[in-house]
């Protein structure tokens, strides 16, 4: 069998920061960003370009942004919920922007003010701007395995969310459980329905470990055919409007899982685990990623006593 390649965008920076009680700093932020760069990690979330008294943490992202390195091969997105942000990010040099639909009204208001409506009408724009501004530009169908609000989500409607977003022009799709609440028969049966619908548009999945599922699903979604998956440095993170919710699955971890699976993902664990301890380092406290604490096995040849 020929090794398949998964792609990482590492969602630290924003996905992983927006919930932190303290602020991170700007240089932290692009600190943090660098030291994932160094490990061979060619696409990131760096920032949200959403209302800072909403989300304090995200305050900076016009700062974190300029501070960046230019380094080919790179792409660097901007989260976007409407065009107020859109047009923040498209101002920045932010390669790509990353807009959001939330395949739940209930959930989808409290999030961003949009229903499931408003968020179809708002990405479009928002692709077509991206478009016009000659910028990649993709959509996230948030809340995609469940709703903390409203229960399970319909397979059909993401779906749906799905087919309106590609005819849209979305560059990739991608299946975000915001909650924690997806099981791995249940990513490979929407995973599954999603190709037969939308055969040869990129799918991307992100995971967050809410109830130990996270590391589980993204083996599940590996397996069915989505070409990139969303981590966080560390497995910091957590939406600050879903309840309860906890970090994405950690960077560190998930590479460990698909290098050992046969996945090739050209990124460098060793480089990546020491970005980790810098991390908990900065925030003080111990992060949720467990590779890191254990270590690589089998021992790196570096390491070998
Ligand atoms: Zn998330």
């Amino acid at each position: 069998m020929m090794q398949r390649s998964i792609s990482i965008v590492e969602v630290g920076a924003r996905d992983g920061l927006q919930n932190e009680p303290g602020v991170f700093t700007t240089d932290n932020k692009v600190a943090l960003i660098s030291r994932v760069l160094a490990s061979g990690v060619r696409r990131l979330e760096v920032a949200s370009f959403v209302n800072p008294k909403r989300v304090p943490q995200m305050a900076d992202a016009e700062a974190v942004v300029a501070a960046l390195p230019e380094l080919a091969g790179i792409s660097y997105i901007g989260l976007v919920l409407n065009m107020k942000g859109a047009e923040r990010a498209l101002a920045t040099r932010v390669h790509e922007l990353g807009a959001v639909v939330v395949a739940s009204d209930t959930f989808g208001r409290k999030n961003q003010g949009q229903t499931i409506a408003e968020g179809i009408a708002e990405a479009a724009r928002i692709l077509a701007a991206a478009r016009a501004a000659k910028r990649t530009a993709q959509v996230t169908i948030s809340a995609a395995f469940g709703c903390p609000f409203e229960g399970e989500v319909p397979a059909a409607r993401v779906i749906s969310i799905a087919q309106a977003m590609a005819d849209a022009g979305a560059a990739e799709i991608a299946l975000a459980d915001t909650i924690g609440a997806a099981v791995p028969s249940q990513v490979e049966d929407l995973v599954g329905d999603i190709r037969a619908a939308l055969p040869g548009l990129p799918l991307r999945a992100h995971f967050h470990n809410t109830r130990n599922t996270g590391i589980a699903n993204a083996y599940a979604a590996a397996r069915t055919g989505v070409s990139t998956l969303d981590a966080s440095l560390g497995g910091i993170g957590g939406c600050p409007f879903a309840p309860k919710a906890t970090g994405n699955i950690p960077t560190e971890d998930l590479i460990y899982m698909l290098e050992r699976s046969g996945f090739a993902t050209s990124v460098n664990l060793e480089a990546l685990i020491s970005a980790s301890r810098w991390l908990e380092e900065t925030l003080g406290r111990a992060v949720p990623g467990l590779v890191s604490k254990a270590g690589i096995f089998p021992k790196p040849q570096s390491q070998a006593a």
